[in-house]
């Protein structure tokens, strides 16, 4: 029992631990963090044997942050942000990876992080007011409290094609890479997939392999990073001004602290329009979707017909071949309504290459008809490879969750609450399922923000949550039926005044075959998010009910 249970005697007490925590990323380790810090027993069950969750995991060549480093970090601690020093504008995966080894030494974390354990079940006991979590060597452990920061790109996606059991060859899936690499210098290598991950690790295999053929379904706006080494005096500077940075950060749409040109580009002629983007091109990365909010840039069409052209033509001009740059250029979607790419290692003119070739799978293409032994069958060809590399992507925002078999009141399970598509309050817990908060969960902000400062906000929330809980005798928290009811209908409304149903994408879980399609993140904006949370615990919760200890049979002791 911990200080906290001796405090208030409540229900629960006699739990093994106050909170489990999956997920020893970001979010597992502030959350640990924060509520020990508070005097909670916590246990933090992490499924890889060491820290650091999507950075643990994805380690393909080329891997990288397109957060600028400085702003990809926990901005809570003053001692952190003072003795580390980032070395480049974007972060290399092995750097966040050491960060977050780092900041687990400094705070020594690991001592309540159990690694290799995978969290397969937790269920809901509602007599005792307590979650048993099964962990698959078959362990189980009572907590009061069970807490995903399981991430929202973290479950793989991979197309189930007929035939890869037969293929001869090595075939890898870019977040799970092989810890010992692969030597591509002599091989035949395809890769499929050109989102993200796609395009930095062609970016950076093309020239390395004997040959690079990449089967692009969908083309992509990527835009150049910029990414260079950051100098000492500039790092001088940004630790000088770090606190007006962050609150900049925060106070933003996107948890950037970037400045606009111009809020709107309503009154400016195309011409003006355009010098903004040439200027903020040249600047790079999230700075361009800045040259306006970028929220204008996303419900705006005509603004945003100006940006996708200018990304078009700046595509056609880095790419020699007009019919191989065609077949480059998107024209299917708008800017933005994906997640837009960027470009660390000249992308484009990686197709420049004579051991580089990029074959159309789409529809109006060759469409990938199966795996051989020997490669990949289009509709069209069949092409030799000796490895094939998945850079499909996840299912992502719930697909890490609903991997765990979780069981809440009434023996509900998550997978049929939200089988038509999550139904959350602040994207922070869903009813049914008391005393279970997702950290960066479906339905909040999440992945249309500077992850790490989103993720900062809901551990704080959460721990002043439970803290709040323990002041007043409450026993368990979830919504009312109401105020999610709310939520899911505003996030849905906020995602229809903008561009985002102007394509098929991973944020309306369109990528996974026979996922219901509907938009998952919250697109209003960190600093309206954070208002309405602020709010919400201003008012003493509004929007959740609680069950009091006082109602709750006592523990025994
Ligand atoms: P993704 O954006 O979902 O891209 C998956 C790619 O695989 C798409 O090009 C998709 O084509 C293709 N694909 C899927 N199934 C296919 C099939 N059956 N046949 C042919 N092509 C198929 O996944 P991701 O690139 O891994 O990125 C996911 C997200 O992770 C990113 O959007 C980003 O938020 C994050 N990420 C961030 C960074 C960073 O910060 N630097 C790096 C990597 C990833 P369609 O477009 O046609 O579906």
């Amino acid at each position: 029992m911990s200080d906290a249970d001796a405090r208030t005697g409540r229900a629960g007490s006699n739990t093994d631990v106050d909170a489990v925590v999956v997920g020893a990323g970001f979010s597992g380790l502030y959350m640990l963090h924060r509520l020990r810090e508070r005097g909670y027993d916590v246990q933090v069950y992490e499924k890889g044997d060491g820290v650091g969750g999507t950075w643990y995991w994805n380690t393909y060549p080329g891997a990288r942050c397109d957060s600028e480093s400085h702003i990809y970090c926990y901005s809570f601690s003053d001692e952190i942000r003072e003795t580390w020093e980032w070395t480049e504008r974007y972060p290399e995966q092995p750097e966040i990876l050491e960060y977050l080894n780092y900041v687990a030494d400094e705070l020594d974390l690991r001592r309540d992080i159990a690694f290799e354990r995978e969290v397969e079940s937790a269920t809901y006991d509602e007599d005792a007011g307590t979650w048993t979590v099964a962990l698959a060597d078959g362990e189980v452990v009572e907590t009061r409290f069970f807490i995903t920061g399981v991430g929202c790109l973290s479950e793989p996606f991979k197309p189930d094609f007929d035939g890869l059991d037969e293929f001869e060859g090595e075939w890898h899936h870019t977040s799970r890479w092989p810890d010992e690499g692969v030597d591509f210098s002599d091989k035949h290598v395809g890769v499929i997939g050109t989102g993200s991950t796609g395009i930095q690790f062609i970016s950076e295999t093309g020239g390395k392999a004997e040959h690079l053929t990449v089967f692009q379904r969908t083309p992509n706006y990527a835009v150049p990073a910029r990414n260079r080494p950051l100098e000492d005096d500039e790092y001088e500077e940004i630790r000088a001004n770090y606190d007006e940075i962050w609150e900049k950060a925060r106070d933003s749409r996107l948890g950037m602290p970037f400045d606009h040109e111009h809020y709107s580009a309503a009154s400016l002629s195309e011409e003006e329009i355009r010098e903004t983007l040439e200027d903020r091109w040249q600047q790079g990365g999230f700075r361009f979707l800045h040259a306006f909010e970028p929220g204008h840039v996303l419900t705006n069409m005509e603004v945003n017909a100006v940006v996708s052209e200018f990304i078009r033509e700046k595509i056609r001009a880095k790419v020699d071949d007009p019919e191989t740059a065609e077949k480059l250029v998107p024209s299917d979607h708008p800017y933005g309504a994906k997640r837009p790419p960027m470009d660390y290692n000249d992308y484009y003119r990686t197709y420049n290459r004579d051991d580089v070739s990029l074959v159309d799978v789409s529809d109006d293409g060759e469409p990938i008809e199966r795996v051989t032994a020997r490669g990949i069958q289009t509709t069209a060809d069949e092409y030799d490879l000796d490895v094939i590399v998945f850079a499909t992507g996840f299912d992502a925002m719930t697909g890490a969750i609903l991997a765990m078999d979780i069981e809440g009141r009434d023996g509900l399970t998550m997978q049929e609450k939200w089988a038509d598509g999550p139904r959350t309050y602040l994207g922070l817990m869903t009813r049914g399922f008391p005393n279970l908060f997702t950290i960066t969960g479906p339905q909040s902000p999440s992945v249309l923000t500077n992850m790490p400062l989103s993720i900062e906000q809901h551990v704080e929330w959460i721990e002043d949550c439970i803290g709040y809980m323990d002041e007043h005798g409450h026993d368990t928290i979830e919504p009312t039926e109401a105020s999610e009811t709310q939520w899911v209908t505003n996030t849905n409304m906020l995602a229809d005044n903008m561009l985002f149903s102007e394509a098929d994408s991973w944020y309306r879980g369109d990528n996974v075959p026979g996922k219901t399609a509907v938009f998952t993140p919250f697109p209003g904006g960190l600093d309206m998010y954070r208002d309405i949370c602020d709010r919400v615990a201003r008012d003493d919760y509004d929007g959740f009910e609680f069950s009091d200890a006082a109602d709750a049979p006592l523990p025994e002791q």
